[in-house]
């Protein structure tokens, strides 16, 4: 059966699926009916009544070594500069596909269910091809968190592509992401007694001065180095009261060889007892050896079948991606990221994907799965 990689585009990104939004489910069943109706066995894996995952096994009772195909249908929201084409209708103009999720990642998940859809048939029953389909990554890669906590999801994967925008090229890493909030509390009063309340938002400004000031110097040869801002403070309600409550925010980017609980610890030390710490997210850096012999073999693939071969070299991003959730339960596997559309584009307004490069990956996931279970030309 044939699936047209640019029509699927089209239809994923006429879903709203804006992660605060949380309208994830009409999308996840469609791609159900996709799939099923090529002989997946679908499974959903769901957060609340309305998002949540779904995971499909082509055999699941086959023994052999998988590949899985992984990404979000989720997106982030519109943003508040007005979009100069409709952002739900998959307009093309110019060889460009616009719409919320074209690059992020709907253009991904279109190529990667196109090429599964036609390859299925051609797939042994003794081998098993596996499609991940998250929610809520936006929003912190809860539904890939969600979904890799069971193992029966994970069963069988030997290699892996998330198909994040990488304007189909292969990054093998990126950093991992600790977000803390701090909350100081005090004790309100009139602004012109302050002697009888305690100030709050004091607390929170010295703890955020010696966070600042920490100098911590940890690097990755293909990373880069640790970061970490704070991002938000939020403190007072009115001039002429002692504030009793303050919050802010830290965003930290980890590098390989970090523990996030040593961190946590000794930004608490610093912070000092007068505010609390507590960790919002926490998502691992991810790793995958370059010399790995399938991260080897799909480069060949790439060139093999580009017009414009692109020389493999060791490419990582600073953002992350659900490659961290698969990795903290597959350890040793290769995984890669590999997708179309440019990452710069991202979360962008008037988001757009070029349509060479949504075909450019359909034919690469198609070469990639027809090499992983020996399908001849
Ligand atoms: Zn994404």
């Amino acid at each position: 059966m044939n699936c047209d990689v640019v029509s699927l585009a089209q239809k994923l990104i006429s879903f709203n699926t804006i992660s605060q939004e949380g309208r994830e489910g009409p999308c996840l069943d469609h791609i159900d009916k996709l799939l099923s109706s090529v002989g997946f066995t679908v499974y959903h894996s769901p957060l609340d009544e309305c998002r949540g995952s779904l995971v499909a096994r082509l055999h699941p009772n086959a023994k052999s070594s998988s590949l899985c195909l992984a990404g979000h249908i989720d997106t982030v929201p519109l943003g508040a500069e007005p979009w100069t084409v409709s952002p739900f209708e998959g307009d093309i103009r110019d060889g460009m596909l616009y719409g919320r999720g074209s690059v992020d990642m709907k253009g991904g998940i279109a190529a990667m269910i196109a090429a599964a859809i036609e390859l299925a048939p051609l797939i042994s029953p003794e081998k098993d091809l596996v499609i991940h389909c998250y929610g809520a990554e936006e929003t912190g890669c809860e539904g890939s968190f969600d979904v890799t906590k069971n193992p029966k999801h994970t069963e069988g994967i030997k290699a892996a592509i998330v198909a994040e925008p990488t304007s189909n090229q292969i990054l093998i890493g990126h950093k991992g992401a600790l977000w803390l909030k701090g909350t100081a509390k005090g004790k309100t009063a009139h602004g012109s007694m302050p002697h009888e309340g305690d100030n709050a938002l004091i607390k929170a400004v010295n703890a955020v001065i010696s966070i600042e000031e920490m100098d911590i110097q940890c690097k990755d040869p293909h990373m880069g180095a640790f970061s970490k801002i704070v991002s938000t403070f939020k403190s007072g309600l009115n001039i002429n009261s002692v504030p009793d409550n303050a919050t802010f925010t830290i965003d930290m980017r980890t590098v390989p060889g970090q523990k996030s609980d040593e961190l946590l610890l000794s930004l608490q030390q610093a912070a000092g007892d007068l505010v609390e710490l507590e960790t919002l997210l926490n998502v691992p850096p991810f790793w995958t050896d370059p010399k790995d012999p399938w991260v080897a073999r799909t480069s060949d693939i790439l060139q093999r079948d580009s017009e414009k071969p692109k020389p493999y070299q060791i490419q990582t991003v600073q953002f992350f991606t659900d490659a961290a959730a698969l990795r903290q339960v597959l350890p040793t596997i290769p995984i890669i990221i590999l997708g179309p559309g440019d990452p710069g584009k991202a979360h962008s307004t008037d988001e757009a994907c070029p349509v060479i490069e949504l075909q450019e990956a359909f034919e690469l996931y198609r070469e990639i799965i027809k090499d992983w279970y020996e399908i001849g030309a």
